[in-house]
């Protein structure tokens, strides 16, 4: 029988209290870790979590055409890179595996020497994920896809880095300014023993402004982790981020939890929710650029979509299936609703300097 999981009593809930008793708040990126990576009850080592049954759904999960395009898109501006081989096509946090076994259906028809060439890297934590994906690539990738805990453990040379809604995942701190000065916010324990948010001293090392008082900034060291380890790679590499937040600087509190396609408390039950936040793309582009790399966009996913041919794309998958073409119609529109996901959602490309702009940035 399914268990209720939120109200089972949470071994981590009580170990994070525990912890907060003995030695104070924490940073809401410890909090995040905890709830997402902990080895027992962490959120990534549940089984069913992306789709129309578990927490929240993604594009590729939404419609194929996601990922065809994608391929597509390795397939041009491997041309525009020389054609190198072999070539590494790896993905930052992959979830189900669908977007990687769409790619590749679509590069085995459409681009088969790319196909050939291509070694599939996934850097995944979880290992119900590793399985899933697993699973959804087997027989149509050229050799055997290879697991990494880090994009650093892929060995070097020619590359693409796809990563769709992976930066959203990774823990962020949290800073509001008070009228005078930042504090970092923190998860502390009330007396009643519940756990609340509470503020840590005032940062004198910060000058950001203007800001506020309310203002929230929100910082991702994971994030400049991940860049600097794109920056180290010595061969020829072109990225791709895409994920949900600004494409300008803002502030604002978006830290968010989301269980059964619906918000839920952040707080309240550690460990059983999807916890993510905005990505802030001019912090992202600065970073890379400021390591170096070269960066274009970012542009909304309608654009990027649009500009890679979602609509003959879509089209051609109706014609193919009529009786399916409505609901086929259907999820691709969502990928580009301007109230929605299409505008909500950028995408950044990120390369090695030199590469020639690839579609449909140039
Ligand atoms: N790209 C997928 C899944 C997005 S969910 C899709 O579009 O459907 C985030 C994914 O990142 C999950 O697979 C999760 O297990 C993985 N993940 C989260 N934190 C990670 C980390 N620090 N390193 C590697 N993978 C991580």
């Amino acid at each position: 029988m399914p268990v209720d999981d939120a109200r089972r009593p949470s071994d981590l809930r009580a170990r994070l209290i525990a912890t907060i008793l003995r030695d104070g708040p924490i940073p809401v990126d410890r909090f995040m870790v905890a709830c997402l990576s902990d080895p027992n009850e962490g959120y990534w080592q549940r089984p069913a979590t992306i789709g129309a049954r578990g927490d929240f759904i993604t594009a590729p999960e939404i419609s194929q055409v996601f990922g065809e395009l994608i391929g597509l898109w390795c397939a041009v501006t491997w041309g525009l890179m020389g054609t190198p081989a072999p070539m590494r096509l790896i993905e930052l946090g992959p979830g189900k595996g669908t977007l990687m076994a769409d790619m590749q259906r679509t590069l085995a028809k459409a681009a088969p020497r790319l196909h050939a060439a291509t070694q599939v890297h996934f850097v995944e934590t979880s290992t119900p994920m590793r399985e899933a994906q697993a699973s959804a690539v087997a027989q149509l990738s050229a050799f055997p896809p290879i697991w990494h805990a880090a994009l650093a453990e892929v060995d070097d040379g020619p590359s693409f880095v796809i990563a769709n809604e992976f930066i959203d995942a990774l823990p962020i701190r949290q800073f509001v300014f008070d009228g005078q000065a930042w504090r970092e916010r923190l998860v502390g324990c009330t007396g009643a023993g519940e756990l609340a948010f509470t503020l840590g001293p005032v940062r004198t090392d910060f000058q950001i402004g203007p800001a506020r008082a309310g203002d929230v900034l929100e910082l991702r060291p994971a994030q400049d982790d991940v860049l600097a380890q794109l920056a180290a790679r010595t061969g020829p590499t072109m990225a791709l981020f895409i994920d949900y937040g600004p494409a300008a600087h803002a502030f604002g509190d978006t830290l968010q939890a989301m269980r059964h396609h619906a918000y839920a408390d952040v707080l309240a039950a550690p460990g059983t929710c999807d916890l993510t936040a905005h990505v802030q793309f001019a912090s992202l582009a600065q970073t890379a650029r400021s390591l170096g790399l070269a960066v274009d966009g970012p542009m909304t996913q309608a654009e990027f979509l649009g500009g890679l041919g979602l609509a003959v794309r879509t089209s051609r998958l109706m014609a193919a299936n009529p009786r399916d073409a409505a609901a086929i119609e259907l999820a691709a529109q969502r990928l580009v609703a301007p109230s929605g996901m299409g505008t909500l959602f950028k995408v950044l490309c990120v390369r090695t300097q030199g590469l020639p702009v690839p579609p449909p940035f140039g």
